[in-house]
């Protein structure tokens, strides 16, 4: 068989970068992925807090495959993890206009307030992690007054960057090729530390750039946040993929994502506490049990028991 050297180099050089693209989830990575959050020397982060600030009314059947049509309601969600001398915010809500294009012409629940706190959350935080390059994780940062502000402290990687400037999921999220050096642009295999107790892993499939949040508290406690692995914790307890139409709507990668639905099925026995971004049924609760914290708080606020 013979190819032409600039096949060659391009079927090598995409052996490469798919050989990068995809973590192999197993034990040894769950090893890896806690020795990076546990890298960072200093004071661990001491609680998990997250906030709704919309919410897309859809039905179980829209969420997941083979789902009915019991109604599920999709939250829209940001967290922030507190230490005791300041903190991280992961995900940035967004504005009302990219609000309405998730409406597709309906009229959805968005609670202005809220993503107005998640604003000065941004601005009062250390650092700002996205677990994916769509509108309602990313907008809050780059379509944000404070733009100038919160870009320099926001980590991006290089393929949430890619999609951003090739092929946003919306014109609003359209990203300049010289916007690149406003942010914190990070490219790595599998798991990557980015503070004290926290460390990212890649999870290409739902996007090119969606990425994981582990977390451990001082308390002991692991979480992972799973972004949009999975819209629902049914999704992950059952391996159940997206409806096949929101995945080809999306241009999903379901052999990764299959991949991935696995490792969080596991992950619960191994101890870690699961966070699905999308799920309104689940959080709630765990919030009521104060398992995580309900709403951000900003500095200079009462907090619980205080
Ligand atoms: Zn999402």
């Amino acid at each position: 068989m013979r190819f032409a050297p600039a096949c060659l180099l391009a079927c090598l050089l995409g052996l490469a970068s798919a050989a990068a693209a995809r973590p192999a989830y197993d034990d040894a990575l769950l090893r890896k992925l806690r020795a990076a959050a546990g890298a960072v020397p200093g004071a661990l982060p001491e609680e998990l807090r997250y906030a709704k600030f919309a919410e897309s009314p859809r039905t179980f059947a829209a969420t997941v495959e083979g789902g009915d049509d019991t109604p599920y309601a999709q939250a829209r969600t940001a967290y922030q993890l507190r230490y005791p001398d300041g903190w991280i915010m992961v995900d940035a809500g967004m504005d009302e206009a990219v609000h309405r294009f998730f409406g597709r012409g309906a009229e959805e629940p968005y609670d202005a307030a809220a993503n107005a706190r998640i604003q000065r959350a941004l601005r009062g935080a250390r650092l700002v992690l996205v677990t994916h390059e769509h509108g309602d994780h990313v907008a809050g940062v780059l379509r944000s007054p404070h733009y100038a502000e919160i870009a320099p402290k926001t980590i991006l990687t290089a393929r949430q960057v890619d999609t951003l400037v090739r092929a946003p999921q919306m014109p609003e999220l359209r990203m300049d090729p010289a916007q690149r050096r406003d942010f914190i642009v990070v490219d790595f295999d599998d798991v990557l530390p980015v503070a004290p107790g926290v460390a990212l892993v890649q999870a290409p499939g739902h996007t090119p750039g969606e990425l994981m949040v582990y977390a451990r508290l001082r308390d002991g406690r692991e979480f992972l946040i799973t972004g949009d692995v999975s819209w629902s914790y049914a999704g992950i307890e059952q391996r159940l993929q997206k409806p096949a139409a929101q995945i080809a709507r999306i241009g999903e990668d379901a052999t990764a994502i299959a991949f991935q639905l696995d490792w969080l099925n596991g992950l619960p026995a191994r101890g870690i506490q699961l966070l699905v971004n999308h799920d309104d049924l689940v959080q709630p609760r765990l919030a009521a049990e104060g398992v995580i914290g309900e709403g951000l708080r900003l500095d200079g606020e009462p907090g619980p028991g205080e």
